[in-house]
C-alpha cells in the first residue's frame, strides 16, 4: 500500500530544506526504476537467499501454545537473519539501490547501533564506503555495536551536538547528505523520515510478511492475529504489509510501556495522551514532544523501541483502526524473554519480546483452532549486557570486574615487555 504522493492520510510528507529535495526526488525516481529492473531484482533475491539467509523459518511453538491454553502460537524467526535482526533487509536493499545509482559512499544514523551494524555489514558485502553517525552518549553506551561496525570496516562518527543521541545523529547525517548528494546515499533505518523513505523501507521489509503469508497458506494455518513490536515501525509495517488491504487477520502493534504510564516512563506514541501531531525531521506524524516541539523524555528497556516518533503509515493505520496498538512493560518483556527461551529454546531480542508479551496476554481470547503469528524481529544475543544485570546482577558485576582486572594485567604485561625491550636495546 503505497503512499499518496508521500502522504498516508494526513501523515508523512517531505518537509525538508530545499537542498534535500533534489536527492530525495532522485532517490524516488531511482527506486521506481530499479524496483522494476529484472537484474536488480535477481541480484537482491540472490543476496537475500545466500547472505541474509532467507526465507527465515515460521516456527510452531507447541509448548508455549499448550501453556497459554488458547490460539496456536507461531513465531517468525526473523532474528535468524544474518546480523541477528530484520534491519539487514532494509540495509541490503538500500545499499544495493545506491550501488545501482552509481553512489560510492553510504552514510547512516544509528541510535542503539543495530541499524549501524546492519548498514556496515551491507556496505562490506557490496563494497561501498560506510560512515555511521552516532550520538556521543550512544557511542559510550553501545560499545559492542560500535566495535562490530568497525570490524565491518565502517567509520563511526561521534556526534557531540544537542543531546548527543539519535536525534542529533539524524541531523548530522542529513547535513552530510545535503553537502554530498552526488556521491552519497543516506540509508535511513526505519519506515519514517521524509518521503520516499517510508515507502522504500516498507517495501524492502515486506519480504517478512510475504513469506509469512506463503508459509501460512502452504501449511493451512488459519491466522487470527499478527503481532509485532513498534519502534520507528519497520519490522511491523513489513510484517503487516501484505495484509493491510484485508479485514483480517487482526494486526497488533506493541509499543514500549517502559516502567509506567506517566510521561517519561515509556515510549508510547499511539497509546496514552502524551504524544502530539507534529512535523519533525522531515515528516508529519505523532511524536512525544512538548508544545514547543522539544523531545519529551522516553524510557524503555529495549533501545530499539525507545524513540519519540513513529512511521507515518502506522500513525495513519492506527487512526483508521486497521492496526490496533497495545503496550508491554519492561517487566513483561523480560518475562517473555524467559518464557520463550525456556518453553521453545528461542531467545527473543528485548524489542521483539514486547510482541511476545502481548501474545501471551491475548492467546487465551483466541480459539484453539486459530493461530497467532509473532514477529521475532531480532534474537537476544545482543542483549546480554542488559538481561544479565537484570537476571543475575551479582555474577555479572563480578564478571565485569574480573574482565577489567584481566585487561589491566594485560596492559601491565605489555608495558613490562616494552620496558624490557627498551632495556635490552
Ligand atoms: C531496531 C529494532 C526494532 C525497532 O525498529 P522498527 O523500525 O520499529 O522495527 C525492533 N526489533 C529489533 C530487533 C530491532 O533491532
Amino acid at each position: 500500500m503505497n503512499s499518496n504522493h508521500g502522504f498516508f492520510d494526513r501523515f508523512g510528507g517531505k518537509y525538508v530544506a530545499e537542498v534535500l529535495k533534489r536527492p530525495l526526488d532522485e532517490l524516488e525516481e531511482a527506486f521506481r526504476h530499479f524496483s522494476r529492473d529484472p537484474k536488480f531484482s535477481a541480484e537482491l533475491q540472490e543476496i537475500r537467499r545466500d547472505y541474509i539467509g532467507r526465507e527465515t523459518p515460521l516456527l510452531f511453538a507447541p509448548r508455549a501454545t499448550e501453556h497459554l491454553g488458547g490460539a496456536q502460537i507461531y513465531i517468525k524467526l526473523e532474528g535468524l537473519a544474518n546480523t541477528g535482526a530484520h534491519k539487514i533487509n532494509n540495509a541490503i536493499g538500500q545499499v544495493l539501490l545506491a550501488k545501482y545509482m552509481g553512489k560510492k559512499r553510504i552514510i547512516a544514523e544509528t541510535g542503539a547501533g543495530q541499524h549501524g551494524v546492519a548498514t556496515a555489514a551491507a556496505c562490506a558485502k557490496l563494497g561501498l564506503d560506510c560512515t555511521v553517525y552516532m550520538g556521543e552518549v550512544d557511542v559510550r553506551r553501545q560499545q559492542p555495536n560500535v566495535a562490530a561496525m568497525e570490524l565491518y570496516g565502517a567509520k563511526v562518527r561521534s556526534v557531540t551536538s544537542g543531546s548527543r543521541t539519535l536525534k542529533d545523529a539524524v541531523n548530522e547525517a542529513m547535513r552530510d547528505w545535503a553537502s554530498n548528494p552526488d556521491s552519497t546515499h543516506y540509508v535511513l533505518g526505519s519506515a519514517l523520515g521524509p518521503a520516499p523513505f517510508p515507502d522504500i523501507v516498507r517495501s524492502f521489509q515486506s519480504i517478512i510478511g510475504e513469506e509469512v503469508k506463503a508459509q501460512c497458506e502452504e501449511r493451512n494455518i488459519d491466522v487470527a492475529a499478527m503481532i509485532a513490536c513498534v519502534g520507528g515501525g519497520s519490522n511491523s509495517i513489513g510484517f503487516f504489509s501484505p495484509f493491510l488491504q484485508q479485514k483480517s487477520p487482526r494486526l497488533i502493534g506493541v509499543e514500549a510501556g517502559g516502567i509506567g504510564p506517566k510521561i517519561g516512563e515509556n515510549a508510547c506514541r499511539m497509546l496514552g495522551n502524551a504524544s502530539r501531531e507534529s512535523i519533525i525531521q522531515g515528516y508529519k506524524s505523532r511524536f512525544l514532544v512538548d508544545e514547543d516541539g522539544n523531545s519529551l523524555p522516553t524510557r524503555s528497556i529495549s533501545a530499539g523501541l525507545d524513540y519519540i516518533g513513529i512511521g507515518p503509515q502506522l500513525a495513519a493505520l492506527g487512526e483508521s483502526g486497521r492496526i490496533e496498538f497495545v503496550s508491554a512493560t519492561d517487566k513483561e518483556a523480560l518475562e517473555a524473554v524467559l518464557f520463550f527461551a525456556q518453553k521453545e529454546g528461542v531467545l527473543f531480542a528485548l524489542e521483539s519480546a514486547h510482541a511476545g508479551a502481548a501474545a501471551m496476554k491475548i492467546a487465551k481470547e483466541i480459539p484453539q483452532d486459530k493461530a497467532i503469528v509473532i514477529n521475532m524481529s531480532g534474537r537476544g544475543d545482543k542483549d546480554v549486557f542488559i538481561t544479565s544485570p537484570e537476571f543475575r546482577p551479582e555474577e555479572w558485576k563480578r564478571f565485569l570486574q574480573s574482565e577489567l582486572q584481566r585487561l589491566n594485567e594485560q596492559k601491565d604485561i605489555h608495558n613490562a615487555k616494552l620496558l624490557g625491550e627498551t632495556a635490552n636495546a
